[in-house]
C-alpha cells in the first residue's frame, strides 16, 4: 500500500481501518442467527427490503449494505495463490493455548526450513507479538506494502499488536473495522518480506508457492473474525482448521460450537487437540488431572463426532514461562512430555498439510 510507505504507525493503524463502503459483506452464513425464518440471506438483493425483513433487528443493516460479491476477492485470491496451506487454529474459549500451540506449528514448520508466516486475528486481544518475542517491534510500509515482524529466516508475524501505541491499548471495533483489517492484511503484507519472490503478480500463472504455511490464529469463538476470513480465504483454498480445547466438559461444550460453525461453512477440520490434559510435575514427574475430562475428554468428542484426535498436551509450567519470554519451548525443554506430544501433533499436522 504505495500510500502507507512513509505513515507511522498511527497513521497506518487509521488508515487500515478505514472502512470502506463494502466492507462487511459476502459472509458465509448469509443468514444470521436472530433473523426470522423467512430470511432471503444478507447477501441477497432482496435483502432488507422483502416483506420477511419487515420488523427484523438487521433490517436497516441489510438494507443499507451494498450486495453481491465482495470485489476484493479476485485480489485476494491473486495474492494468496503463492500460499500452500493456510491453516486456521481456532477454539471455542479463551485461554485454551491457541497462541501457544499456533507459534509451536509455525516454529517447527519454519525449523524445517519450511516458509512460515503467522497472521493473527486476535485483533481484540493480540498475544502473537509477546509470544514470539517481538513486543516491540512496529509494523515499516515500503514499496511493497506492510513489511512483517521476522523471527528467523523462514518465520514472519504480523498482528495488530505492531500497530499499536502500547500493550495496554484496547481495540474497541464492530465488524466492519475487523473485516477491514483483515482484508489488508491479506492484501497488502508482504508476506515473504523479500527474502523469497515475492507473491505471484495478479493474473501470473506462477506454480511454486512462495509460502509454505500461513497459520491464522483466531480469537476465541465465531465472530466477525472468522466469518470474514472464512469468506476471504475460501475461494482462494483453505485446508481446514486446528481446533483447540481443554478436557474439562465446559471448553468441549463451546468447541462442539466451533464443529458445528465449521460444518457450516465448509470448513474442513483437520483435528482436534486437546491441552492442558494433566499435570506433569517437572520434579516427581507424576500427573495429575487440573481439568477433569468429566466426559471423556476431547478423544471421546472426536470419537463421536468422527474427527481427527491430534493428541493431548499435559500442563508444563515452562510452556508459560517460555511464552512470556518469547522463547521455544520446544526447542528450550525437547525433553518434556508436553514437548513431545506437540512434536508428534505438529508431525500430524504436517502429514495432513505437507
Ligand atoms: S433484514 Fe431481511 S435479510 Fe436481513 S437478516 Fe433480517 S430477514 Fe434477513
Amino acid at each position: 500500500m504505495p500510500a502507507l510507505a512513509e505513515a507511522p504507525p498511527a497513521a497506518a493503524l487509521a488508515a487500515a481501518t478505514a472502512v470502506p463502503a463494502d466492507a462487511a459483506r459476502a459472509r458465509p452464513d448469509a443468514v444470521p442467527e436472530n433473523a426470522p425464518e423467512h430470511c432471503p440471506g444478507i447477501d441477497a438483493p432482496t435483502a432488507g427490503t422483502s416483506s420477511a425483513c419487515q420488523g427484523c433487528a438487521n433490517q436497516s443493516i441489510c438494507a443499507t449494505t451494498p450486495k453481491g460479491p465482495d470485489p476484493d476477492l479476485p485480489r485476494i485470491q491473486a495474492r494468496m495463490q503463492g500460499v500452500r496451506n493456510k491453516i486456521l487454529v481456532m477454539s471455542g474459549k479463551g485461554g485454551v493455548g491457541k497462541s501457544t500451540f499456533t507459534t509451536m506449528l509455525g516454529r517447527a514448520c519454519a525449523g524445517q526450513a519450511k516458509q512460515t508466516a503467522i497472521m493473527d486475528l486476535d485483533i481484540c486481544g493480540p498475544s502473537i507479538p509477546l509470544i514470539l518475542g517481538l513486543s516491540s517491534h512496529s509494523v515499516h510500509a515500503s514499496a511493497s506494502g506492510w513489511q512483517p515482524a521476522f523471527v528467523s529466516e523462514h518465520l514472519c508475524a504480523m498482528s495488530i499488536g505492531f500497530l499499536l501505541p502500547s500493550t495496554s491499548s484496547a481495540v474497541i471495533w464492530r465488524g466492519p473495522k475487523k473485516n477491514a483489517l483483515i482484508k489488508q492484511f491479506l492484501l497488502d503484507v508482504d508476506w515473504t518480506g523479500g527474502l523469497a519472490d515475492d507473491f505471484p503478480a495478479e493474473g501470473s500463472n506462477a506454480s511454486a508457492p512462495n509460502l509454505d504455511y500461513m497459520l491464522i490464529d483466531t480469537p476465541p469463538g465465531t465472530s466477525d473474525e472468522h466469518l470474514s476470513i472464512v469468506s476471504l480465504l475460501a475461494p482462494t483454498g483453505l485446508s481446514g482448521a486446528i481446533l483447540l480445547t481443554t478436557p474439562q466438559e465446559v471448553s468441549l461444550q463451546d468447541v462442539r460450537k466451533e464443529i458445528s460453525f465449521c460444518r457450516k461453512v465448509n470448513l474442513p477440520i483437520l483435528g482436534v487437540v486437546e491441552n492442558m490434559a494433566g499435570f506433569v510435575c517437572p520434579s516427581c514427574h507424576g500427573n495429575s488431572d487440573v481439568f477433569y475430562p468429566s466426559t471423556g475428554g476431547a478423544k471421546a468428542l472426536c470419537e463421536e463426532l468422527d474427527l481427527k484426535f491430534l493428541g493431548s498436551v499435559p500442563l508444563d509450567p515452562r510452556i508459560g514461562k517460555c511464552c512470556d519470554l518469547g522463547e521455544d519451548f520446544v526447542y528450550e525443554h525437547p525433553e518434556s512430555p508436553a514437548a513431545q506430544a506437540y512434536v508428534d501433533i505438529i508431525r500430524k499436522v504436517q502429514e495432513m498439510c505437507p
